[in-house]
């Protein structure tokens, strides 16, 4: 055999692609710059979901309906999470194909007294959400989205900050003339989770015999613009995120930077491949669950039961049990993995780390530690996968989260895995995972929606 027959070779997606199919990585991706722009929450992104999923002929499963193939069916978890599913021809006794990505992002969440005033400014205060670097926060434009949950019952949205036209918000940082003492901290210890404070507003209401009249301005407003009072911020969930726009990246237009590619870059091509699919052999699920970035606890979480109530109601439809059919069942984890980063060079072992442009990354493992706190895919798992996506084209590579000991993560494989799901992690490699404004390659991101394709069985 030659070299070129037994050595194992990483491709470059350009070196590999069609001139057609780099035409449709473009129209795909800018497909993808829509939902970025318009998703920026867990909530933005399951109600898009659904719209186009409604026009695509999917409806509410409810208990009782029959599930045939090529039904059509999303069940939506609190408006936060949703799981769509398109029946196969095959019996849900013979297992389902899932993917499962996640729509929530790291952001800063308002606190629920969030709002006071302090010289002569009013302000709100924020809990950050997910695993952020404090001073990656500071000075850039945010906007405000969320709902404003009513004693009555009804709901405000929230969404500020997008439009040129709206203002935007954002956390101050000192002047460098002045950070002398700043400067000498650590990273993370010269911005505290408690001083991510919101810039909201400098003008007073009324005169100066008024007492809390900066504050009192801003609740005007409110109240103006939402129909809200103070106490109507303790029940509301609003989130300051990134005010950027999704935009194309380099000379070369090869990536695009955008916030929340953790994980919209998976839940998107999650979402165009199941609205491909058509009467599939094995029924295709698909997943875009909420609460990763904070450990997939809680009811819109992956480790929540909704999962379950709506994969058993479909299996009751076919007098299936759930456990014959999840011990059959194949669930990619679609999320986004570490791309090695010319700039920091030093935590990634290089012949293991996913690099940009290299296609679809593939994790056997993530964890911390000796793999702790990982699905360990099986190498049974990984050849079939290598076979799937042979057999569709996908460029792939194989990724890990960092050098041994450097570091870690997790996804939510293990919670797919623990329900005796044969799981594996495969995603978009991502530069600055977590900043305000993340990196990716497109051609990856076509990749992944490819992957995600083969996984369902689309040619
Ligand atoms: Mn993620
Ligand atoms: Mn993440």
């Amino acid at each position: 055999m030659s070299k070129n027959e037994l050595f194992y070779q990483q491709k470059h997606v350009s070196d590999v692609i069609s001139d057609e199919e780099l035409k449709a990585s473009e129209e795909y991706c800018r497909g993808y710059v829509e939902f970025l722009d318009r998703c920026k929450t867990e909530r933005e992104s399951v109600d898009y979901a659904v719209a186009l999923a409604e026009k695509r002929g999917f409806v509410q499963y409810k208990y009782g309906m029959e599930a045939r193939p090529g039904d059509k069916f999303y069940r939506s978890v609190r408006g936060k999470a949703l799981m769509l599913a398109v029946i196969g021809k095959k019996s849900l006794s013979e297992g389902v194909n899932i993917a499962g990505a996640h729509v929530d992002a790291p952001r800063l969440d308002l606190k629920q007294l969030p709002l006071y005033e302090d010289s002569n400014m009013a302000l709100f205060k924020t809990h950050y959400y997910g695993g952020i670097k404090k001073y990656q926060w500071v000075t850039i434009p945010l906007s405000l989205h969320g709902v404003i949950a009513k004693k009555d019952g009804t709901t405000v949205s929230v969404a500020i900050g997008e439009d040129e036209a709206d203002p935007i918000f954002l956390v101050t940082d000192l002047l460098p003339h002045l950070g002398g003492d700043q400067g000498k901290k650590t990273l993370n210890d010269a911005f505290s989770g408690e001083d991510l404070n919101i810039l909201i507003g400098s003008r007073p209401l009324g005169g100066t015999e008024e007492s809390d009249r900066f504050k009192g301005n801003i609740m005007k407003i409110l109240n103006e613009k939402y129909g809200i009072c103070e106490e109507d911020l303790i029940s509301a969930e609003l989130e300051a995120v990134p005010a950027f726009k999704a935009r194309d990246l380099g000379f070369d237009r090869s990536m695009i930077g955008a916030y929340g590619h953790d994980d919209r870059s998976c839940a998107y091509a999650e979402l165009a491949a199941i609205l491909d699919t058509e009467a599939p052999e094995k029924t295709a699920v698909c997943l875009l669950s909420d609460k990763e970035e904070v450990g997939s606890d809680g009811v819109s979480g992956m480790q929540s039961a909704a999962f379950e109530c709506f994969m058993e109601d479909l299996c009751d439809a076919q007098g299936v049990k759930l456990r014959h059919c999840f011990e059959n069942s194949f669930c990619l984890s679609a999320d986004v993995c570490n791309a090695l980063d010319p700039n920091f060079p030093e935590v990634s072992e290089k012949r293991n780390n996913a690099k940009l442009n290299y296609g679809m990354g593939i994790l056997k493992f993530t964890g911390a530690r000796g793999k702790s706190g990982s699905n360990d895919a099986s190498a049974e798992i990984i050849a079939m996968l290598r076979n799937t996506f042979a057999e569709h084209g996908v460029t792939w590579q194989m990724g890990e989260l960092g050098k041994v000991d450097q570091g870690g993560g997790g996804t939510i494989a293990k919670y797919m895995a623990n329900r005796n799901i044969d799981t594996i992690d495969a995603g978009v490699p991502v530069l600055s995972m977590h900043a305000p404004y993340e990196v990716v390659s497109k051609l990856d991101c076509y990749m992944t929606y490819k992957g995600v394709r083969a996984v369902y069985g689309i040619k």
